[in-house]
């Protein structure tokens, strides 16, 4: 019997298709561990697939032994994956041609500006307006000449693709809506995050292009991960409608709080799930403390 330790509800449940996609920038904590599970028991008490993807596509910042590190671990807190584990830094040639079919449409534009130039001209205009990722591109390169893009382009000079918003939203003729699992259908507001980047010089791919995607391309039905990346949904799905892409349905998660109320991160120190295995925590611990209900 397949489903016999699961609730008889999930019997019923449509198979789903879920993924867990961490990048492989430094060891797993028990939020990631949290996040892990969480679309694992999705997959498996649907009788569906569950799905490693490595986000290796900043390849100045991602390491080969924290990827050989989060197999290992998964392996040891008792997850299996389906499949072989996707590489995003393996397929960036898929990427350029979402960039290049963007742009041949005129829905991307290149952009010269350094960091520097957003925040002179941010502080410039004293109220900027603010997205979910802080102030909104002020839109310096957005009507650049094509004459002059393409001199600057020839002449060696870095640039990031962003996406033209307005033009994107038009593009769209259907309503933009997005299924959040616990609170239903809600209307899409992309053009809150203004125009954003798709591909960089360094990083030649977005986070917000890979993950739509190979979700697509995977077949993921459920997209799982932590409430800290819920608002990137509207330009998820935005990006899905330009592109033909299915839409698939969302649940994001509590994030795991430290006792101070804070999330865990990496770069604070969380402590490693290796650190806790080592202190001689068994995985059924671990698995329990990176399950604990948050309030
Ligand atoms: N790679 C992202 C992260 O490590 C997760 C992406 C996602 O689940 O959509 O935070």
């Amino acid at each position: 019997m397949r489903f016999a330790r699961y609730p008889a509800e999930a019997m019923d449940a449509m198979p789903e298709i879920t993924r867990f996609a961490p990048s492989p920038t430094g060891l797993l904590h028990l939020g990631h561990a949290r996040a892990a599970l969480f679309a694992w028991r999705r997959a498996r008490a649907t009788g569906g697939r569950f799905l490693l993807r490595i986000e290796d596509i900043d390849t100045t910042r991602c390491r080969p032994e924290y990827e050989a590190a989060i197999l290992e671990d998964l392996h040891w807190l008792g997850l299996d994956w389906d499949g072989t584990p996707r590489k995003q830094s393996e397929h960036f040639a898929e990427y350029r041609k979402v960039l290049d079919e963007l742009a041949v449409r005129g829905l991307t534009y290149p952009c010269f500006c350094t960091r520097a130039d957003i925040a002179r001209e941010v502080a410039d205009a004293g109220a900027a307006p603010q997205g979910p990722d802080g102030p909104l591109y002020p839109g310096l390169c957005r009507d650049l000449p094509d004459a002059e893009a393409t001199r600057r382009i020839a002449a060696g000079q870095p640039y990031a693709l962003r996406l033209h918003m307005a033009r994107a939203c038009e593009a769209v003729t259907v309503p933009l809506q997005a299924h959040e699992e616990g609170e239903g259908w809600h209307m899409c507001r992309p053009e809150v995050f203004g125009d954003v980047v798709l591909g960089r010089k360094v990083v030649p791919a977005s986070y917000h292009l890979c993950v739509t995607h190979d979700d697509a391309l995977q077949g993921v039905t459920l997209v799982t991960r932590g409430d800290d990346l819920k608002p990137a949904v509207d330009v998820h799905r935005l990006l899905q409608a330009l592109m033909g892409w299915p839409a698939p349905r969302f649940a994001h998660h509590a994030l795991l709080r430290d006792a101070a109320g804070r999330r865990l991160a990496k770069r604070d120190g969380a402590e490693s799930l290796r650190a806790l295995r080592e202190k001689g925590l068994s995985a059924a611990e671990v698995r329990a403390m990176a399950e604990a209900p948050q309030s």
